[in-house]
This record gives C-alpha cells, sequence and structure tokens, in this order.
C-alpha cells in the first residue's frame, strides 16, 4: 500500500502546543464544570426561549457540542417534565445506552431511575423515569399503542442527518402529532448543516445553530489506493503512537470482524516489540468499540487511560457523530463502512461494505479536532475521495427493504403507502418488492391489505420471516421449539472461538451439531444450557459466550408475554425436531437454495450461487442435503448462507410462493371465490410488472 504523504506544517506543530493545554483543562474539571464547558451551554437561555415560542425548532451543532447530553436535561430543568417524560430517539442503540448512562451521571441518580434507556428487547426505564433515551425503532413501535404519544411532552429527534429508516419513517407520523397536539414539542437535531430540509418538512420551523468550538484538522492522504486497510491501519496507528506525540487515536473500519483483527493486530505488534526492544515501549489501551459488544466494555471508551498510556479506540461509524470521546488527536480513516442495502439480484438487504460520502469521511476527520488540533489519516487517495465518493449517504429509506415499514403503516391504516408523508418517498419500486414478500410470507392479501396473520405479525419486534416462522411454529405445533430458535436468531453468535484456542472451541461446538440444520444446533445448545440449569461455568466449559446466551433467554421471555398477550398456547413438539424444520421452511422459503456442486448451492429464484459457511454443521459433518433454506446471506470473499437447514422439496411446493390462501370475508362463498379470483390475477399482474421492471434496473 501507499505511503502517507507528510506535509509538516509549522503552524500546525503551534497549535498542537495550545490544543493539548485545552485537552489537559477539560479532563482535569467536575463533571458540572465539564457540562458548563460544552458549546451548547453558552447558548442555553436563548436555546430554551425559542422552543417556548416554536412547536417545532430544528437544531444544528457540531459533533461534541452536547446536543444529546445536555438538550433533554436543559428541557427537563426548564419544567418539562412536571407534566410528562422528555425523549429522545437514537438511531443507534449503544448510543442510546452510552448517553443515558452519561446522564444519569451528570444527574446523579440510577440508571433506570429518572434517567433510562429502551432499545429492542431491553427496557431500562422506571415509574420515575423522566428523560428517556431509544432508538428510533422503539419509538416507532409506541406509535402502534398510542398513536398521539400522549405521554411525552417533548420529543427529541436525535441525529436526524443520519437518516436512518426509522427516524424518517417517525418525521411523518410526529408531524401527525405535532398537529394534534397543542402541548407537544419536537425538536430535530443534526450534526451538519443541511438542516433547511428539515425546517421545511415541517413548515419551515426556526433553525437553531450552536456556535461551533473546533481545532483545525490536518488532512493526509495516502498516495496510492491501499490493498489492504486493516493492515494498513495498523501500520499506521503504530508509527503514531511511537513517534508522536500524545494523543489518543481513533481507527474507523467497517465491523467487528476488522476491529477485532485489528485490536488483536496491535497487541501483537506491541508484545513484539516489547521483545525485541530493551528500552520500555510506551503504553497503549487498545479498545474496540462496534453495536454487539457488552455494553460493561463499551463503557471502557471513555475512561482515562492510566497515567502516561495513550488510547487507541478502533470503531465502526458509532463514533462518526453518535458517541464524542475527547481527547482524540488522530484519526486514522479507513474510507469504508457497512451498509443495509437492497440487492435486487438476491432480492433482499446485504450488508455490504462501501466507500463512506464525503460528508461522512469529513465528520470522520472532525473527530480529531475536539479537544485541539489534529490529524486525520485518510487511507484512501485524494482523488478518490474528490471523484469517487458520493458527495452525501443515500438514506436509509431509498436502500432497504421496507417489509417491517410496510406492516407497521399498514396496522396504523395507512393503507396506500404511497401517500404517507414522506420527506424523500422510497422508489415505489423499493415498496412494491417489499408489499411482495409480504403476501408471499401471507401477511397481505390479495388486495395489499393485512390478513389475520399480518396483524399478528405486527406485533413482534422482529423482522417479517422471523415473526412468521413463530406463527407458524403456533400451526404446526412446535412453538416452544420455534420461539428458542427465533431468540437465538435475535442474539450475537452464542459460539466462543479465542484465536489461541481454536481447535479446542471447534471441538465443542461440533459436539452440539446437528447434522441436518443449523437452527436445530442452536435450539440444542439451547436446550442443553437449561438442562444444566442455565449455568455459566458450563458456558465456558463449552465455549458458549454466556451472556449471549442469557440475553436469548430474555428475549424468549419477553416474545413469550407477547404470545401471551395474543393468547396463543405454548406447544411442543418434544424430539420430533423434522417439523420444526418444516416450521423454519415456510418462513425462509424464499432463501431456499439447490445443491449444484460440493458445498456449492443456488438459490432457487434467481440462481444466486451460495455457499455452505465452514461454520455450518453441515459443511462440518460433510452432508450435502438436495434442498437447504437459510437465514441469511453474507457477503465476504464468497456470498455464505448463514444458518442453515435442510428441507424436503415437497415442503416447498407445499408452503412455497404459490401457496396462499384468503380466510376471511363475510361474503357468500361463490362471490368470494370469484372476488379472490379476480384479486389474485390482479396481484399476479402486479408482480409480472414488478419482475419485468426488476429485469430492467438489472440490465442497466
Ligand atoms: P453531541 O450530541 O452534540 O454530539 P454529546 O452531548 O454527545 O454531544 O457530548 C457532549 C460531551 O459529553 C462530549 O464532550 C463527550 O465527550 C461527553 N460524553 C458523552 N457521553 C459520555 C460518556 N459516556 N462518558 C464521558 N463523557 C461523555
Ligand atoms: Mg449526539
Amino acid at each position: 500500500h501507499g505511503e502517507i504523504d507528510f506535509k509538516e506544517d509549522a503552524k500546525f506543530a503551534q497549535h498542537l502546543k495550545k490544543g493539548e493545554a485545552v485537552s489537559e483543562f477539560a479532563m482535569s474539571k467536575s463533571m458540572a464544570e465539564q457540562r458548563q464547558y460544552l458549546p451548547i451551554y453558552s447558548v442555553r437561555d436563548e436555546l430554551l426561549q425559542v422552543i417556548r415560542e416554536n412547536q417545532v425548532v430544528v437544531v444544528v451543532g457540531e459533533t461534541g457540542s452536547g446536543k444529546t447530553t445536555q438538550l433533554t436535561q436543559y428541557l427537563h430543568e426548564d419544567g418539562y417534565t412536571i407534566n410528562g417524560v422528555v425523549g429522545c430517539t437514537q438511531p443507534r442503540r449503544v448510543a442510546a445506552m452510552s448517553v443515558a448512562k452519561r446522564v444519569s451521571e451528570e444527574m446523579e441518580t440510577e440508571l433506570g431511575d429518572k434517567v433510562g434507556y429502551a432499545i429492542r428487547f431491553e427496557d431500562v426505564t422506571g415509574p420515575n423515569t423522566i428523560i428517556k433515551y431509544m432508538t428510533d425503532g422503539v419509538l416507532l413501535r409506541e406509535t402502534l399503542k398510542d398513536a398521539d404519544l400522549d405521554k411525552y411532552r417533548v420529543i427529541v429527534m436525535d441525529e436526524a442527518h443520519e437518516r436512518s429508516l426509522n427516524t424518517d419513517v417517525l418525521f411523518g407520523i410526529l408531524k401527525k402529532v405535532v398537529a394534534q397536539r397543542r402541548d407537544f414539542k419536537l425538536i430535530v437535531t443534526s450534526a451538519t448543516l443541511n438542516a433547511q430540509k428539515f425546517s421545511n418538512f415541517f413548515g419551515s420551523v426556526p433553525i437553531f445553530h450552536i456556535p461551533g468550538r473546533t481545532f483545525p484538522v490536518n488532512i493526509l492522504y495516502s498516495k496510492t489506493p491501499c490493498e489492504d486497510y486493516v493492515e494498513a491501519a495498523v501500520k499506521q496507528a503504530m508509527t503514531i503512537h511511537i513517534t508522536s506525540s500524545p494523543g489518543d487515536i481513533l481507527i474507523f473500519m467497517t465491523g467487528q470482524d476488522e476491529i477485532e483483527a485489528a485490536c488483536y493486530a496491535l497487541a501483537e505488534r506491541i508484545e513484539q516489540l516489547i521483545s525485541s526492544t530493551r528500552k520500555g515501549v510506551p503504553k497503549l489501551l487498545i479498545l474496540p468499540i462496534y453495536s454487539q459488544l457488552p455494553a460493561d466494555l463499551q463503557a471502557k471508551i471513555f475512561q482515562k487511560a492510566e497515567d502516561g498510556a495513550r488510547k487507541c479506540i478502533v470503531a465502526t461509524n458509532i463514533a462518526e457523530t453518535s458517541l464524542t470521546v475527547d481527547g482524540i488527536f488522530y484519526v486514522i480513516d479507513t474510507g469504508y463502512g457497512k451498509m443495509k442495502v437492497y440487492n435486487p439480484k438476491m432480492g433482499m438487504d446485504a450488508l455490504q461494505v462501501f466507500p463512506v460520502s464525503r460528508a461522512a469521511a469529513d465528520q470522520r476527520a472532525g473527530r480529531a479536532g475536539r479537544t485541539g488540533p489534529g490529524t486525520c489519516y485518510r487511507l484512501y487517495t485524494e482523488s478518490a475521495y474528490l471523484n469517487e465518493m458520493l458527495p452525501a449517504p443515500v438514506p436509509e429509506i431509498q436502500r432497504t427493504n421496507l417489509g417491517n415499514v410496510v406492516l407497521l403503516l399498514k396496522s396504523l391504516k395507512i393503507e396506500n403507502l404511497l401517500d404517507f408523508d414522506f420527506m424523500d418517498p422510497p422508489p415505489q419500486e423499493n415498496i412494491l418488492n417489499s408489499m411482495y414478500q409480504l403476501w408471499v410470507l401471507g401477511a397481505l392479501n390479495n388486495v395489499g391489505g393485512l390478513t389475520d396473520i399480518g396483524w399478528k405479525m405486527v406485533e413482534f419486534p422482529l423482522d417479517p420471516p422471523l415473526a412468521k416462522m413463530l406463527l407458524m411454529g403456533e400451526q404446526l405445533e412446535c412453538l416452544d421449539e420455534v420461539l428458542t430458535i427465533v431468540s437465538m436468531l435475535s442474539v450475537p453468535s452464542v459460539f466462543f472461538r479465542p484465536k489461541d484456542r481454536a481447535e479446542e472451541s471447534d471441538a465443542a461446538r461440533e459436539n452440539f451439531f446437528v447434522p441436518e440444520s443449523d437452527h436445530l444446533t442452536l435450539l440444542n445448545v439451547y436446550q442443553q444450557w437449561k438442562a444444566n440449569q442455565y449455568r455459566g461455568d458450563w458456558c465456558n466449559d463449552h465455549f458458549l459466550h454466556v451472556k449471549g446466551l442469557r440475553k436469548a433467554r430474555e428475549v424468549r421471555s419477553q416474545l413469550l408475554d407477547i404470545l401471551k398477550t395474543l393468547k396463543i398456547p405454548l406447544t411442543s413438539c418434544g424430539f420430533d425436531w423434522d417439523i420444526v424444520r418444516k416450521a423454519i421452511c415456510s418462513a425462509y422459503f424464499h432463501n431456499a437454495a439447490r445443491l449444484k456442486g460440493v458445498g456449492e448451492y443456488v438459490n432457487c429464484r434467481n440462481g444466486m450461487p451460495c455457499h455452505l459457511h465452514p461454520s455450518s454443521a453441515l459443511f462440518g459433518l460433510g452432508y450435502t442435503p438436495e434442498y437447504v433454506v437459510y437465514h441469511e446471506l453474507i457477503l465476504t470473499t464468497k456470498e455464505y448462507m448463514q444458518c442453515v437447514t435442510a428441507v424436503e422439496p415437497q415442503w416447498l411446493a407445499e408452503l412455497g410462493p404459490m401457496f396462499f390462501s384468503v380466510k376471511e370475508s363475510d361474503t357468500t362463498l361463490l362471490e368470494h371465490k370469484k372476488k379472490q379470483k379476480e384479486e389474485k390475477t390482479a396481484m399476479e399482474e402486479e408482480m409480472e410488472n414488478l419482475r419485468k421492471m426488476q429485469a430492467e434496473a438489472e440490465k442497466e
């Protein structure tokens, strides 16, 4: 890869001295003093005045100016929590948790008491909670139960610039709440300057700017494109650590695997250095952060390193705007991020690695200039920045499957989704595609209305196919088993594979294998854990993450509560696990694949090649059934099927896309049949058009 081009900048070196002083100043302060030091504090009273005078306000301020942690507290101090809750939405769960914790500390209250948070499957709030941080998904689901959001006095829609799918849908819903409730206030915050759009959407509401306080960041580009950005980032971090003046390092990677690889490599290099030099090697505190990292480890990034040590945080784009760590002077930007994108070839969403946008790259660089002047090392060329990166990210609503959104809006009685007040409407074909998938799952009828199954599916905070799997468990009387599988699929992998004990842990995993199914392997793990009294030491002995299993148990009990409220009884099939496979098949036939070669399959619908993953039970035992269904496809070096189950071809014929029935109607049977036939023809025509549209899009 290319060497970083060091441009020595004399002015910059001068700034550095000042910057260090600023940072030390900030760090030595008490929490109350730190609050007053934030840029938002200097405009506190004016801001509260504007909020008093307006029902909707857009607030723009640099990342780290205090929007997320301070606004809610100011609103509380100004009396808004006397008769209601101040809610603050976050697109990311990590941010909701971490910020709630920080604010509870600033307000000197237990987390979950006056200040709490709620994310999917985890509600840490109580009767006293007056400031509630939550993911935008949680608030969206709350609108199902209470369309006017009566318990909230104010909602702060944070990180609006992120344009997450749920935030975008909330925009339309909250606009209605604003029109309906005079006592309700809405504050929309954004880290970037293009806030005019938000203001316009709500009818030209005021935009309040928090004055920035940032330091210059020296930006250095790679001279040539780099081939292995993980290696390049590790090398750059080591160079900084050995040769540059104090200041913490922040590295941006795309996901957990890369972050772990980078942290491992960094630790190894430090070890090597220690053993090869006589002189002392300066300490480096290596801290990963990504959404699936346990909360206690996440919190570590904010801790001050012990004397003299330098921190090196390796993060996903969570650290771009959602979380601010003070004391970062060096940013290493790989230029990539993971994004969920609808892939028309696969007919579904896939997490894929993409170059970030210029706006995101600038945000990343800005992280180095918060406490003093900093440096950003871009591991890509200046020409890539100028010519290859998009100016701004594409909003999620424009690029992902809308299955959940369609279900939700339908249940809110929004019949024609194209009429919904979207800030940027999703492409029509996106909506039609998602509707088609819901129709195939039996959640929508021939005229696009919710079926009985569809109404039930809305109740579960799950992706439509997983909700369908649960309901098929009910129908096939193996709900207990399916419930466990769904819960296990809703948590990160429970298999623990330390690099230095890889063989041992692989052997332990193999002991749980059920030859024909990874889903059943998960069921087996859970049932054995249960048979061993849910013990933690048992998990350790078997190379299982106890935290992951506990989380699965918690998810399971929450889903069970929902099943109870729907009066669905918990049936079990004992050890007749074939029926469980049938339930899985019924929800995932869109992900069916046929055997083509050794370990090689092709998707039945579109002929896409897909492979058994080396970690699959089927792969491990060398079992290659004719037909399988899979949970999801992950794209790395190959298209790998994640979580695979062998299925019988007659199940696919029976349950597959052509299987369809409408049960609800009060017209006579004959009329009903006629109507049904007409509707079906219409829907099929629509689907045919859709397929044509897609085929043309692919050609282009
Ligand atoms: P914004 O939302 O405008 O980006 P925040 O309110 O998130 O700003 O951050 C304000 C300040 O609070 C930052 O300086 C940040 O370092 C600090 N902060 C936020 N969360 C924590 C935490 N968990 N621990 C320590 N400091 C934190
Ligand atoms: Mg924020």
